[in-house]
């Protein structure tokens, strides 16, 4: 009986290299789906703008150039697709470097009040636009300096307040929260528009993940927005937060450290 010992040992040495080889197998032939996936979409991504651009370039050099309206017009509309192109191709860039781990964090200290004040500002066109007023409270006796990295802070700022514009209904309104508790500077962006489904909630920091594509489109969103809001953030070793009702609007939020 003793000498089947080694025998029973070489074969569960074996079995146990071929578990770790299979599931090798395993993660390269995921990884292998989620990149061919990846590039489908990218593909797919990139195609809308361009043949919306060409559209309108051909359809002028057939003719439509010689109406001066249209002429306008179509131009107009051929631009803004090129603009979606060029947002788009930035965007997986960024994204692509900061999954590569690529991106350095430049860490300085800022007021983020003053910060979102700016992106407000910026953002107003849009909000007037579709009838939003935005509301920023904030405790006018407390500061607001925080340690991060400013650039990229903005764009999480401006992600969120803009997709609480994009995604509101018409008249809606927009509440952004900047509260200092114990160390941390708490930001909020609340909508009152749609809301977003339980099933799709998970899914929205995923590249390209849409939940309502016309509008995102629309809006020349480029799907890629939360998933960088989410690199970012992690960056900063802290995290999106969302909650959201069907029919009564959503609400982001991350904190950052006192400064
Ligand atoms: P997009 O460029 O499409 O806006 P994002 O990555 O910023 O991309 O958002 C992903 C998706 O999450 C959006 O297409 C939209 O469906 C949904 N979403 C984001 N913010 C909101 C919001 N405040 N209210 C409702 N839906 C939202």
């Amino acid at each position: 009986r003793t000498s089947i010992s080694p025998l029973r040992k070489i074969n569960q040495t074996i079995n146990s290299y071929a578990i770790a080889k299979n599931k090798e197998i395993e993660t390269l032939q995921k990884n292998a789906v989620f990149r061919k996936e990846f590039i489908a979409d990218i593909s797919h991504e990139l195609k809308t703008p361009i043949f919306a651009a060409q559209g309108y370039v051909h359809t002028l050099l057939d003719g439509a150039v010689e109406d001066e309206e249209v002429r306008y017009k179509f131009l107009k509309r051929a631009a803004k697709s090129l603009n979606n192109l060029d947002k788009l191709v930035q965007d997986l860039l960024t994204l692509n470097r900061m999954e590569n781990g690529v991106v350095k964090f430049h860490f300085e200290n800022f007021d983020i009040k003053d910060m979102i004040l700016e992106v407000i500002e910026q953002l107003e066109h849009k909000a007037d636009r579709r009838d939003v007023l935005v509301r920023f409270y904030f405790d006018k006796n407390d500061t607001f300096d925080t340690h991060a990295d400013k650039d990229k802070i903005y764009r999480v700022c401006q992600n969120l307040i803009s997709n609480a514009i994009k995604y509101n209904n018409d008249g809606g309104e927009v509440v952004i929260r900047l509260e200092k508790k114990k160390n941390k500077l708490h930001v909020s962006v609340r909508d009152n528009g749609k809301g977003i489904p339980e099933e799709d909630l998970k899914r929205i920091f995923e590249r390209f993940y849409r939940v309502e594509k016309s509008r995102s489109r629309e809006g020349g969103g480029t799907g890629l927005g939360l998933a960088i809001v989410k690199h970012i953030l992690e960056g900063h070793k802290s995290r999106i937060k969302v909650e959201s009702t069907i029919g009564k609007g959503s609400t982001f939020s991350f904190s950052l450290p006192v400064a």
